[in-house]
């Protein structure tokens, strides 16, 4: 049943064979999500499993490093056809991505989110990107460039890459090779290109930042406002860590319903605010 199984995803193909081997040995059937060749710089197989059976792999091959595991959804979208991506992998700017960090988004469980490490390097692309991409919020200072693609919340930073609010592992795969494909073509059309360093816009998370008590009283687990600020806007957060907004009696009470309104208006739905 679609509930009880979980997807597991591997940082690295020699993980997944290394875990496939795994339970092959101690007889466990699984089944397996295998990427197209097309998606093949952004993704490798992920396992589908029971929660039993992934105990017992857990306990027989510990060292083995997994990215994540989150429950299995039936992927809405079909994988694209089509070969493996050309040289980018030696030449581009983005490289090979591999997932690193895989979990439910806090703000909505139903939802993932993922970090993604990259062999290449951003940095360089930032100011590119921003030029072509009208809403994305750029910060050279922070060499970070945010940006909605639908209602996923993507940042990139110079090696690395978040993803909030995708829907399930195949959707995030697709929208790790959109963003390989926009990096990849922005930076070949770079020569034709305008750099901006403009930040046009606040970020998103400033928006948030500034509905917050601004004390760095770090109760929420984070050592400032501004890094909460983050965690909500990226989905890894709820907003109610805030105690002093949200607990009984909380000397900041009067900011519930701003952050409450400035969150549904992001479309961060799903939170037990109460
Ligand atoms: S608990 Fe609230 S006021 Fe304290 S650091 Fe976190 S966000 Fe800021």
């Amino acid at each position: 049943m679609e509930a009880d199984l979980l997807v597991t995803t591997f940082p690295t193909m020699t993980e997944f064979q290394r875990a496939l081997t795994a339970l092959n040995a101690i007889g466990v059937a699984c089944g397996r999500i295998d990427p197209t060749p097309a998606l093949s710089l952004v993704a490798v197989p992920a396992i589908v499993m029971g929660r039993e059976e992934r105990s017992a792999l857990e306990s027989a091959a510990p060292d083995i490093a997994f990215s994540g595991w989150v429950d299995y959804h039936i992927p809405k979208v079909a994988m694209p056809d089509g070969p493996a991506p050309e040289d980018a992998a030696q030449s581009g700017c983005f490289r090979r991505a591999g997932i690193m960090v895989l979990g439910p988004c806090v703000a909505d469980d139903k939802k993932i989110r993922l970090i993604a490490h990259l062999e290449g390097e951003l940095n360089p692309l930032l100011p590119y990107l921003n030029a072509v991409l009208p809403h994305a919020s750029y910060t050279p200072k922070a060499e970070t460039l945010t940006f909605m693609d639908g209602y996923r919340m993507i940042a990139l930073f110079p090696r690395r890459i978040t993803i909030a609010k995708a829907d399930e592992i195949v959707d995030a795969w697709l929208t790790l090779e959109r963003i390989r494909f926009l990096a990849e073509q922005t930076w070949r059309d770079r020569d034709r290109i305008a750099p901006s360093f403009e930040t046009r816009k606040k970020p998103p998370a400033l928006e948030i930042f500034k509905r917050l008590p601004g004390t760095n009283c770090a109760r929420c687990g984070t050592p400032t406002c501004l890094a909460l600020a983050m965690h909500i806007w990226t989905g890894e957060t709820a907003v109610r860590r805030c105690l002093p907004v949200f607990e009984e009696g909380g000397t900041f009470s009067h900011l519930r319903e701003p952050l409450l309104e400035i969150c549904a208006g992001m479309g961060i739905t799903g939170v037990d605010y109460r």
